[in-house]
């Protein structure tokens, strides 16, 4: 890719020494405007990878440019060299403490005007090189953290995020004094599902199962995959009436799912326990206590209510 480079001077002398002086450059395109005003316009309209501008200019200065380019996220980080007359050595010390990178006083070598450019656009290459290769680092970190988090088939969080999730939420709740419920699922015999369709078939079902929860969800809810065919979701700020009635919508969904396997219809059922901890309704906190235990045990006795009672069902704990 070509370094673009664009100078803005009202001088068209500077504008020919520059021309003159990047004439044999094959990997430099260079760009022209008269003021400040017309520096902005072309900024906008391409990417530069340096700019050289004059500081004394009609309609717009180049104090009142830089300005505005340092302004400007996208543009920030673009090197800026000033053209100064000799005359003008304060303006040089304005100039590079507004951000400009590096100044030349005119009338400047071209030899020593090529090198600086070049430097200042190998800084520049370099810093746009450092800048993807962090974006980089970053995408992978948080590409390594979601595969830490994420069970591999169902793509819902792992147990591990589960636990830790409930007792962030736990603590939170506790802290503003609202009511945390958790849902404990567990797919109705589901070795019989495996035995008679074979375990694609059964791993398959475990994805359809997933993408109910993830259909019928709340934003703030978490769905994770306890374990094999056992799944836990925690509904933030949601009490016991509104958990059942969630649990209910995703069983009704799981019974009436259109499965089928080389043409025969197969049925799946969910149990599901419900449970849930209102930090409204606790007086005092037991800081010893541990609510995240005691909340799964009671969604696992719901749900072991819900298989004695013939499967298929919803059950609630207290
Ligand atoms: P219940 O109604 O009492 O829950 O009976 P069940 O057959 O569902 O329960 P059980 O605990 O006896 O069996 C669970 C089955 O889940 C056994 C195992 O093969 C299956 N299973 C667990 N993880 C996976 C998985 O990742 N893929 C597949 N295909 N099957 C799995
Ligand atoms: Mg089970
Ligand atoms: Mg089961």
């Amino acid at each position: 890719m070509k370094n673009k480079v664009l100078a803005v001077d009202d001088s068209k002398l500077t504008c020919q020494i520059i021309k003159d002086t990047l004439e044999g450059e094959k990997d430099i395109e260079l760009t022209v405007a008269f003021n400040g005003l017309e520096g902005l316009k072309k900024l906008k309209e391409d990417r530069y990878d340096l700019i050289i501008t004059g500081i004394v200019m009609p309609v717009i200065d180049g104090f009142e440019m830089i300005k505005e380019i340092k302004s400007h996220k996208e543009w920030s980080d673009i090197p800026v060299i000033i053209l100064t007359s000799k005359r003008e050595k304060e303006k040089t010390v304005e100039g590079l403490s507004l951000g400009a990178h590096d100044y030349l006083t005119k009338s400047f070598d071209k030899k020593e005007l090529l090198a600086r450019i070049k430097t200042q656009l190998e800084i520049r290459n370099l810093q746009v090189k450092l800048l993807k290769t962090n974006q980089e680092l970053r995408d992978a970190n948080l590409e390594l953290h979601s595969l830490a988090v994420t069970d591999g088939l169902t793509r819902l969080f792992n147990h591990r995020f589960f636990h830790e999730r409930l007792e962030e939420e736990l603590s939170r709740a506790k802290r503003y004094r609202y009511t945390v419920s958790l849902i404990m699922i567990d797919i109705d015999n589901f070795k019989d599902y495996n035995d008679s369709y074979g375990h694609l078939e059964g791993d398959k079902v475990l994805k359809m199962v997933a993408n109910v929860f993830n259909e019928l969800k709340r934003q703030s809810d978490v769905c994770a995959r306890y374990g094999g065919e056992e799944f836990g979701l925690i509904l933030p700020e949601t009490d016991l009436e509104g958990a059942k009635m969630m649990a209910e919508r995703i069983r009704e969904r799981v019974e009436k799912l259109k499965l089928k396997v080389e043409d025969v219809r197969a049925k799946l059922t969910i149990s599901a326990g419900v449970a849930s901890i209102d930090f409204k309704k606790i007086g005092k906190i037991d800081t010893e206590h541990n609510y995240k235990d005691s909340l799964i045990m009671s969604a696992d006795k719901a749900l072991y209510q819900s298989k004695a009672n013939g499967k298929n069902n919803v059950s609630i704990y207290p």
